[in-house]
């Protein structure tokens, strides 16, 4: 298997090559092209996986095939991460993977000021990677609009769940439309997962690697 046979687009294909990526690895050869099919995805994969970039590649292409709705720049990703370390980390591969093309990314975590944060949100990204808690916080406070979000990815859902982020995830899920793709990423399939992904994941598509 070659990245070629995923059909991305040539933005996406220079990135990956200026990477100096030639082999898909195993859970991106299975998430990529299920990704790309739209429907929801499960994944047990542990970082170093490669999993980031199995589902940042297929996200952008989705985001850049179908153009947005509506004229002002509105979040239509959202990627959730238990810790402000993972987030930048996983912002960092958006922004990477995505540099040949004119999407907006930023990230929202907890420990620092809001009023950046408000700023950032309030010039419009297209995907915003985030923290649960300081995401809600700025829901709370009506900063940021997740009403045009198309895909919901949860990284890490695990220690998510570990850390006790159950609650606000829900709470989150809530200002999010009903119909979107939605994508799980976590280092095991333990029944608490299960039990999570039954109640936002429509038929997915199971991936264990
Ligand atoms: P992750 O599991 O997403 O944290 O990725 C682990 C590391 O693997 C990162 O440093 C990536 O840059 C690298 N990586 C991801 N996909 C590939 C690939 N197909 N070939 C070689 N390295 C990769």
């Amino acid at each position: 298997m070659n990245f070629s046979d995923f059909g991305l687009s040539a933005a996406l294909t220079r990135a990956i090559q200026e990477q100096g990526y030639d082999t898909p690895t195993p859970v991106q050869a299975q998430a990529i092209p299920a990704i790309l099919a739209g429907g929801d995805v499960m994944a047990a994969a542990q970082t170093g996986t490669g999993k980031t970039a199995g589902f940042t590649l297929p996200l952008l292409e989705r985001l850049m095939a179908e153009p947005p709705k509506g004229g002002r720049r509105t979040v239509r990703a959202l990627i959730l991460t238990p810790t402000r370390e993972l987030a930048a980390q996983v912002q960092q591969s958006v922004h990477t993977y995505g540099k040949h093309l004119p999407l907006k990314s930023a990230t929202i975590y907890g420990g620092v000021g809001m009023n950046p944060q408000i700023q950032t949100l309030r010039r419009g990204v297209d995907i915003l990677v985030a923290t649960p808690g300081r995401l809600l916080d700025h829901l709370r406070q009506g900063n940021a609009d997740l009403s045009r979000v198309e895909t919901l990815i949860l990284d890490e859902a695990d220690r998510m769940l570990d850390m006790g982020f159950i609650h606000d995830i829900r709470q989150i899920i809530r200002t999010l439309p009903e119909q979107r793709q939605t994508l799980l990423f976590s280092a095991t399939f333990s029944s608490e997962i299960r039990k999570l992904a039954g109640g936002m994941l429509k038929t997915p598509t199971q991936i264990e690697v």
